[in-house]
């Protein structure tokens, strides 16, 4: 087990006592912008309604591009503490709780949310995650310095009863 979502309660009564709002909402002169998770399902849809199923690509880019992010904010914590603060990060920003393992034969990546991720919550059909799956990929890529590649193989959306990703390495 890398991690699994446990003190994301403590992350919050962090942020609480360092939220400012200044010409904006800030944490530590990092702006931030809290929305409803609604946000997510209509981004999703409205997207694939014009683009189709090119849709989770660039949904997965856009969530790549933040993981990578996310990561660069924790950088220099150590490797163990890294990882928690993620799962805590991923629970305490509403994303939901999540598992993480890694099986040492393959080094595959196994992300599950046992209540699933919150676009698969509402939508229904084919795996619907992707940005998520790219919010991983992305921060894994920065911690272990080497390209990761996100694919969510479980999603409520197509009828599984949990959302999971599954990283494997790139060949470069
Ligand atoms: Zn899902």
């Amino acid at each position: 087990m890398l991690c699994k979502s446990e003190k994301a309660e403590d992350l919050l009564k962090e942020w609480k006592e360092k939220l400012k709002l200044n010409e904006g909402l800030e944490i530590d002169s990092t702006s931030v912008i809290l929305v409803k998770s609604d946000l997510f399902f209509s981004l999703y849809e409205r997207i694939t309604r014009i683009v189709g199923a090119p849709a989770a690509t660039l949904l997965y880019f856009v969530g790549e591009d933040y993981g990578k992010s996310v990561y660069r904010d924790f950088a220099g914590e150590a490797g163990e503490e890294t990882l928690k603060k993620l799962c805590d990060f991923t629970k305490a920003t509403g994303i939901g709780d999540v598992e993480i393992e890694m099986d040492e034969d393959s080094k595959k990546i196994y992300i599950t949310a046992s209540k699933g991720f919150p676009i698969g919550k509402r939508a229904k059909g084919r795996a619907a995650d992707s940005y998520f799956a790219g919010y991983f990929a992305g921060f894994f890529s920065e911690l272990y310095n080497k390209k990761y590649e996100g694919t969510e193989e479980e999603c409520l959306a197509k009828g599984d009863d949990r959302c999971r990703i599954v990283l494997k390495e790139k060949e470069e």
